[in-house]
C-alpha cells in the first residue's frame, strides 16, 4: 500500500559529467551574469584560482576564506568584497563549507550560485543553511538558499583523499538512511535515498582500493547527489541531531561525527521501523547498524568518538543537550538510551541491532 504523501521537488538545476567544471563560464552567462565571485577554503584557493583565470572576465575576483560551520564574521567579509567588486553572482568550488559560505551570502542578497562540489557532503542541493556566531550554530531553511545550479565533475573528486572520501561518503549516507524513516518521507524520496545508499556502499571499497578509479568516482558522486537531495526534501531525525549537537557544543569535526555515529543511530532505529529500514537491510544485512559497522570498519572508517578528542565526560552533557529539544524520531528517546548509545559509539562497540 502507498501511503498519503506530499512531493515538491527542489528547482536546482543538475549538470553532471566528467569535464563538467569547463562549462561555469557558461552558466554564468546563462544565468544572466557576467561577474562572479568564485569561493574556496584556504587548502582550495590555488584550484578557484585557476578557474577564475579560466572564466576571465566572468570572474570578478577570488575569496578562498571559507571555513566549517560558516562563521558569520567570514561572510561578512565575502560580503564586503561582493559589494566591493560589484559581483552579480557566485561560484563556490569545494566542500560543505564553500558551499555553506556561498548560501549565506545568498541568503542576504539572493545572488545566484553555481556549486562546483568536490566532495559527498551534498549541501548544495539543500535549502538549508547552518552557521555560527559568537560559537552558537543556528540552521535556516529558506527558498534564497537552495543553489540555482551545481556542476558535478566527479574527475575534481580524484585527488580527495581517500580518508575524506570514505568519512564524506558515509556522512551522505547518513542523510539517505535517515530520509528512509522520515515522518514526511515519499516514494521518490525513498527510490532516491535507496539508490544513493546503493551506489555509496558499491563504490566505497573500490575507491579504497584505488582512489583514481573515475568511474567509481563518478558513481559515487551521483550517489551523494541522490544522498543530498533527500536530505534537502525531507526531516531528518536523531542522528541529525546528534551530530549537531557533537559538532555544535564539542566542535568535533563534521564527516567523521556522520561516519561514527551511523551504525549506533541506524542500529537504535531499526529495531522501531525495520520495514522502513529494509534498503539497509537488503544492503548491510538484518542487523543494518551491525552491518554498517563492519561496512564502516572495512574501508577504514573511524569508529569510535574518542579518537575524535570527545572525553567519556563529554557524554553526559551530550545526551543532556540532545534530549533537550529533540527532531521527531521514530522510536522515542530518552536521555538514558541516548547516553547509552554514546557511550558505546565512544568506545566504538559493534551494535547489535
Ligand atoms: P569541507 O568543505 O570543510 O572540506 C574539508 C577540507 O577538504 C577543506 O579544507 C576543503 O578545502 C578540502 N577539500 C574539499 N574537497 C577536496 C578535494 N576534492 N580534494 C582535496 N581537498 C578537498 O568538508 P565537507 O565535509 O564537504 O563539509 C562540511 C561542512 O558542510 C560542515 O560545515 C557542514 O555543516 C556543512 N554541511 C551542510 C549541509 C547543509 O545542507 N546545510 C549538508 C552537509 C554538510
Amino acid at each position: 500500500m502507498i501511503d498519503a504523501f506530499v512531493y515538491a521537488g527542489s528547482p536546482a538545476r543538475i549538470i553532471f559529467g566528467n569535464g563538467a567544471v569547463q562549462s561555469v563560464g557558461e552558466w554564468i552567462a546563462k544565468s544572466g551574469c557576467s561577474r562572479a565571485l568564485v569561493l574556496s577554503t584556504p587548502a582550495q584557493k590555488a584550484d578557484a584560482a585557476i578557474l577564475a583565470g579560466r572564466l576571465g572576465s566572468a570572474a570578478a575576483g577570488v575569496f578562498s576564506g571559507a571555513a566549517m560551520h560558516t562563521p558569520v564574521e567570514v561572510t561578512q567579509g565575502a560580503l564586503a568584497l561582493v559589494e566591493e567588486l560589484g559581483a552579480d553572482c557566485i561560484v563556490s568550488f569545494g566542500g560543505g563549507s564553500t558551499t555553506g559560505l556561498g548560501k549565506a551570502i545568498a541568503y542576504r542578497t539572493d545572488l545566484h550560485q553555481i556549486i562546483v562540489p568536490t566532495t559527498y557532503a551534498g549541501s548544495e542541493v539543500t535549502p538549508i543553511l547552518g552557521q555560527t556566531e559568537n560559537g552558537v550554530k543556528t540552521t535556516v531553511r529558506d527558498a534564497r538558499i537552495l543553489p540555482e545550479i551545481v556542476i558535478y565533475d566527479p574527475e575534481l573528486t580524484i585527488g580527495l583523499p581517500v580518508a575524506m572520501t570514505v568519512t564524506s561518503g558515509l556522512n551522505a549516507m547518513a542523510h539517505a538512511a535517515e530520509a528512509l524513516y522520515a515522518q514526511d518521507r515519499n516514494p521518490i524520496s525513498t527510490l532516491m535515498a535507496a539508490e544513493g545508499l546503493r551506489a555509496l556502499k558499491d563504490t566505497l571499497p573500490r575507491l579504497v582500493r584505488e582512489p583514481r578509479d573515475l568511474g567509481a568516482r563518478g558513481e559515487a558522486l551521483y550517489g551523494a547527489w541522490l544522498c543530498g537531495t533527500v536530505l534537502g526534501a525531507v526531516g531528518m531525525a536523531l542522528h541529525h541531531k546528534l551530530c549537531h549537537t557533537l559538532g555544535g557544543s564539542f566542535d568535533t569535526p563534521h564527516a567523521e561525527t556522520h561516519a561514527i555515529l551511523l551504525p549506533h543511530t541506524v542500529g537504535f532505529n531499526a529495531v522501531a521501523v525495520p520495514d522502513r529500514l529494509k534498503p539497509l537491510s537488503d544492503l548491510f544485512g538484518t542487523t543494518p547498524g551491525a552491518g554498517l559497522h563492519d561496512f564502516a570498519a572495512s574501508i577504514g572508517a573511524p569508529t569510535a568518538l574518542k579518537s575524535l578528542g570527545l572525553t567519556e565526560a563529554d557524554l553526559d552533557r551530550a545526551a543532556a543537550i540532545a534530549t533537550q529539544n529533540p527532531y521527531w524520531n521514530p522510536r522515542p528517546i530518552d536521555r538514558d538510551a541516548i547516553r547509552a548509545l554514546l557511550q558505546d559509539a565512544w568506545e566504538g562497540a559493534r551494535p547489535k541491532t
